[in-house]
């Protein structure tokens, strides 16, 4: 089995943020997408309600600097690493704005 691309954490992309309290995650580009995603410092699937509330506050804020208010979804799909807590930040389409 290969290695967990997120609990690398790879450094060549742009970090934001890296919070250590209340609980460890970062807020950094996605590799594949070229969005703002958060990351739960942990390996496991699912967040707690609370662990979520507050990445989903942590991101909104990073993605509100990045394509401004109202201009972003928070995605929680995970669809290429199932198995560790990440949500992304991505743009809404040119037709949504
Ligand atoms: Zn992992
Ligand atoms: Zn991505």
């Amino acid at each position: 089995m290969k290695p967990c691309e997120l609990c690398e954490l790879s450094e060549y992309t742009q970090h934001y943020c890296r919070y250590i309290h209340p609980f460890r995650f970062s807020i950094l580009d996605c590799d594949s997408c070229d969005t703002p995603m958060a990351v739960l410092g942990e390996h496991r699937a699912a967040p707690t309600d609370f662990e979520r509330q507050f990445m989903v506050e942590a991101l909104s804020m990073v993605a509100r600097f990045r394509y401004g208010e109202g201009r972003f979804v928070i995605d929680g799909i995970m669809r290429q690493i199932p198995d560790h807590c990440h949500l992304h930040a991505r743009p809404l389409a040119d037709w949504a704005r």
